[in-house]
């Protein structure tokens, strides 16, 4: 028997949903209820430095508005939950202590400028700064630590971080469903941090520990995240965990210059970015909501940036968006507005 399918949509709350991530949510929602699958959402706040008050709450507002509400989620039905991962900090560390106990992870003890530092010296002549087990014999740093050196720096209380140790010499052959195959070299990946000093996790490690204990099953997620797909596919693999299917999904571009879309960009285009509106000590920012957009037509307008059925059909509801649904026709390319035409085009980048 297959695996049931159950995929996330899983946002940091460092300010309010824009238009891509709310697409990444509808994907997401319209895969899992095409196949009978869960969709849940999962509050990504492990960086306490970036998290915004209110955006929690702002995401799933605009989640009900739209109507594509998550199965899952904070207090709705804890099965797999807590659904915030600022809750699931021991997990997390005992994780980490796993990763380290089977040579998978070590700790480092660099300082952020001593980093800054060897990154500078390399660039002046032209390198880049790779910091793995590849580079380590070229490398001035504490990845060349011995045991007991690290056991004695630990012992004084020095800070560190936690690094995965990426193996050396492998080409990776990875399957997207968007993208199709793609290849990653090992050696050019640095040792990423997993767990910082401050006791908290990064996003790698804690998002990977969630998608498995919280069976997904697919990661349907922005293209942006696609250098990370190695380092999580490794990390599946040192734990010993099956890991799920991936589909990165093409931006919606900024339709001046390169980049994501950002608020601005919204006045450009003549419509919003934001869902629902938005309001922070500079002003208020106006939502598809209170400009009196219905929601069925912000998702039949979102699902037809990035996707189609196949023919000339414009208009669908919420429900044929579901009976249609498939990621083999999700573009590769991105959506981009011209401001000129007043209109939207696939972008190949
Ligand atoms: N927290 C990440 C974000 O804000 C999630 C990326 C992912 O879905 O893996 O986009």
């Amino acid at each position: 028997m297959s695996k049931p399918i159950r995929v996330r949509f899983a946002p940091s709350p460092t300010g309010p949903l824009h238009i891509g991530g709310v697409r990444t949510a509808l994907f997401n929602y319209l895969f899992a209820k095409k196949n009978n699958g869960t969709f849940f959402l999962r509050i990504e706040d492990t960086d306490q430095n970036r998290f915004v008050p209110g955006a929690e709450e702002y995401i799933l507002e605009a989640l009900n508005w739209l109507g594509i509400a998550p199965d899952e989620t904070v207090g709705k039905n804890e099965k797999f939950g807590p659904y915030r991962q600022s809750e699931r900090k021991e997990l997390y560390q005992h994780y980490a202590d796993q990763l380290i106990n089977s040579g998978n992870a070590y700790y480092a003890f660099d300082t952020a400028e001593a980093l800054d530092a060897h990154r500078k010296q390399h660039e002046e002549q032209g390198k880049t700064f790779i910091y793995n087990h590849h580079n380590r014999e070229k490398l001035d740093t504490s990845l060349v630590l011995s045991e007991e050196a690290t056991e004695k720096r630990i012992a004084a209380g020095e800070d560190y971080v936690i690094r995965f140790k990426t193996p050396v010499n492998e080409t990776l052959h990875l399957k997207d469903i968007i993208r199709g195959d793609v290849k990653f070299e090992t050696n050019l990946l640095d040792d990423k941090v997993l767990f910082k000093s401050d006791g908290m996790p990064t996003y790698h490690l804690a998002n990977i520990v969630d998608d498995h204990l919280m069976e997904t099953s697919h990661v349907i997620r922005g293209e942006e995240w696609l250098p990370s797909m190695p380092l999580h596919v490794l990390l599946y693999r040192a734990f010993g965990w099956d890991a799920p299917e991936f589909a990165h999904l093409p931006l919606i571009l900024k339709p001046i210059g390169n980049g994501k879309l950002s608020k601005r960009d919204g006045d450009k285009m003549g419509f919003p970015v934001f869902p629902l509106e938005w309001t922070t000590e500079e002003g208020v920012s106006s939502g598809y909501r209170e400009k009196g957009f219905f929601p069925e037509a912000v998702v039949n307008f979102l699902a037809l940036l990035g996707w189609n059925d196949g023919t000339e059909k414009e208009l669908f509801s919420l429900e044929e968006l579901v009976q249609n649904f498939d990621l083999n026709r999700v573009h590769k390319a991105g959506a981009k507005f011209d401001p000129e035409k007043n209109k939207w085009f696939n972008h190949q980048y």
